[in-house]
């Protein structure tokens, strides 16, 4: 998780090192406090209280599940305070919090969060998708926002509780191929007024159904279609908070991202700075496959590129660090699988421009967003500032017209391991609770 910086003396350094050693001292449990020293989370001190009042899944088109407004029986809550750490953590029927109206992030966005699923297999099992790789960025996120640190292995023990006490009713043996979506969120819960480091918070996670294809605003053809950002509307900047998970980063985004619906386009492609960097689009990395200017088919791979973590102005997405690493394992050698050609791996910035130009001079292939809510989509279509750029989904003949051979590939890859048709370090599985209800 550590990236190097990809520059040394300018700002963001003073925030990577800050969250740099936040995250050391935060996890350093030797760390001279007055004793006793707070506990740190601790899975193994779990009580549980089950539902009396379980709630019947609702149906994959009903409404509840579009809005995502409900979640499944149960939560884990854990409280912390400064004084005395994180408190036992508590396995609970899921319902609302109670809050005090002075309380830290109702008033400075002291939040941070984390998205990722819970997958039924095909064989029957209950996984999760390289879940360290998210308890790790949660801690990343925590520090960055003055919240507390924890251990994550502990963290990723009780998403894993979670999934296995509700995942055999909520995710049944009968409906392979289906997921939940899990959301860890930790707030400041301290009701003192005035802006200080938080002194209590709250961790929390639901585990929530969620649509199972996010769709695209023409249904009638494939891939989304992006707004490109306004120059007056930026999501991230060095130094800023790009790189974590925080409400912070959110909220101010909706803006824009209604305005992108509004004008019929599914979600906004994230620019920076005056050469209109491309960053990232709604809420996943972005990728596109290019030929580079001057490179012929025969002699040379083409590119895959996407924007680069050292400025740490986009979130490091698990999906985008898988496709980057399938790629390099499967995809670089001239005689790549799946006939395609072969890929040459390139995370660094580019610009619209570039984009244009490739599209121009018939070199774009394909572009495609990666992360957990629209997983791998192909985007058919750019508009940046009055023109707009016709991205190729899939060519002429090919089988699949749904989306480009890239795309598909990594999709299908990723889901191989998802949903256990092949065995992978990627997919760890969870045991279901004893007992659990399974209907
Ligand atoms: C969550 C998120 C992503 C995708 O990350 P994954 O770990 O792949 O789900 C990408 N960009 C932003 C801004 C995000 O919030």
């Amino acid at each position: 998780m550590s990236e190097p910086s990809s520059s040394q003396g300018g700002p963001q350094d003073l925030t990577s090192l800050a969250v740099d050693r936040a995250v050391a001292s935060n996890t350093d449990n030797t760390n001279a406090s007055p004793s006793p020293s707070p506990a740190d989370l601790d899975a193994s001190k779990t009580t549980i209280e089950l539902t009396t009042k379980p709630r019947s899944v609702p149906l994959p088109n009903a409404p509840e599940i579009a809005s995502v407004t409900t979640a499944t029986d149960h939560m884990i809550t854990v409280h912390w305070t400064s004084e005395s750490g994180w408190s036992a953590p508590k396995l609970k029927p899921y319902g609302p919090l109670s809050l005090m109206p002075t309380a830290s992030v109702l008033h400075y966005a002291t939040e941070c969060f984390e998205g990722t699923k819970a997958y039924r297999g095909h064989d029957g099992q209950l996984r999760l998708f390289r879940p360290s790789r998210n308890t790790a960025r949660m801690l990343i996120s925590a520090t960055r926002i003055a919240l507390p640190g924890f251990n994550p292995d502990e963290l990723e023990k009780l998403i894993k509780l979670l999934v296995s006490v509700d995942g055999p009713k909520w995710l049944p043996r009968s409906a392979p191929g289906t997921f939940l979506y899990l959301r860890p969120t930790m707030i400041a819960t301290d009701p003192g007024l005035s802006l200080h480091t938080p002194l209590e918070a709250l961790l929390y996670i639901i585990l929530c159904p969620f649509p199972s294809t996010l769709k695209a605003s023409t249904p009638t053809k494939p891939g989304l279609r992006l707004l490109a950002s306004r120059e007056d509307s930026i999501r991230a900047w060095p130094g800023g908070l790009g790189f974590a998970k925080v409400g912070a980063n959110y909220g101010p985004s909706v803006l824009a991202q209604g305005e992108a619906r509004q004008r019929g386009y599914d979600a906004v492609l994230w620019l920076f700075g005056p050469d209109a960097l491309v960053t990232e689009a709604g809420t996943s990395n972005f990728f596109v496959v290019w030929r580079k200017k001057g490179e012929a088919g025969e002699t040379s791979c083409l590119e895959l590129v996407t924007a680069p973590l050292g400025d740490k102005v986009i979130l490091d997405g698990v999906t985008r660090g898988s496709v980057l690493e399938l790629a390099r394992e499967r995809l670089v050698s001239p005689n790549a699988p799946g006939h395609v050609e072969c890929l040459r791996i390139v995370e660094r910035s580019f610009t619209m421009k570039e984009v244009e130009d490739a599209s121009q001079e018939g070199r774009l292939v394909e572009a495609f967003v990666a992360g957990t809510a629209y997983f791998i989509t192909p985007v058919s279509e750019i508009h940046f500032r009055g023109t707009t750029i016709e991205v190729p989904v899939a060519r002429e003949g090919d089988k699949d017209q749904s989306m480009g051979p890239y795309a598909r590939l990594f999709r299908t890859w990723l889901e191989e391991i998802i949903y256990g048709r092949k065995a992978h370090k990627w997919g760890v599985v969870v045991d279901e609770a004893p007992g659990a209800v399974n209907k």
